[in-house]
């Protein structure tokens, strides 16, 4: 595929239920499918709520990383500890409103965390600016001692992919903005290196 070529680490596969937000998308048969085509890795950002039922679909699916949002879970730190049992990496979603602090008790369980920057459920939104919220779970993860990437979805283009990486991200999603250059490959380049910039 296209982007494994262009140099991009990851595939991020948004799953929508038509419940946590109104759209309904990809589904675990699909994900499947393309594993066999492409070595790179992949996550699953499950905007759901039936996580438990939904997360072992994506994880048999051939996902490396499975991700679920901290609003949906009633018992987060189970869903979390569920998912690294199950052989995967394990994810944290918070939401634009919800604070740093929801999940500072479930590190030992996280493997990964996904700051949104735009509501989720549609691509091509408006990025809200989270920098503080960033810089908070920054410095909550060293704390901890544990390897834990911090990642950036929502808006993540040339002119917002500094400040991010600036604040303490590591990871970005690049939809829409990425979508844009012709040639991906430049696209992948030029994204990495102002994130790479920023951090150094
Ligand atoms: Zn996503």
């Amino acid at each position: 595929m296209d982007l494994e070529k262009a140099g991009a680490d990851r595939i991020h596969w948004d799953v929508m239920d038509g419940v946590f937000v109104p759209n309904i998308t990809v589904g675990p048969d699909v994900v499947k499918s393309i594993r066999s085509h492409l070595s790179i890795h992949f996550e699953a950002h499950l905007m759901v709520m039936k996580v438990d039922e939904i997360a072992p679909l994506y994880i048999e699916a051939g996902c490396q990383t499975v991700m679920v949002h901290a609003e949906a879970c009633t018992h987060l730190h189970r869903s979390l500890d569920n998912i690294q049992k199950l052989g995967a990496r394990s994810g944290v979603v918070l939401n634009p409103h919800t604070p740093a602090s929801t999940i500072q008790h479930v590190l030992e369980v996280t493997d990964h965390i996904l700051v949104m920057t735009v509501n989720p459920g549609f691509g091509g939104q408006k990025y809200i600016p989270l920098l503080d919220k960033i810089a908070e779970l920054k410095a909550m993860v060293d704390a901890s001692g544990n390897e834990i990437d911090i990642e950036i979805d929502g808006g993540i283009s040339a002119t917002t992919i500094g400040e991010c990486a600036g604040a303490g991200a590591n990871v970005f999603v690049s939809g829409s903005a990425l979508f844009k250059y012709d040639d991906k490959a430049a696209g992948v380049a030029e994204l990495k290196s102002l994130a790479e910039a920023a951090r150094s």
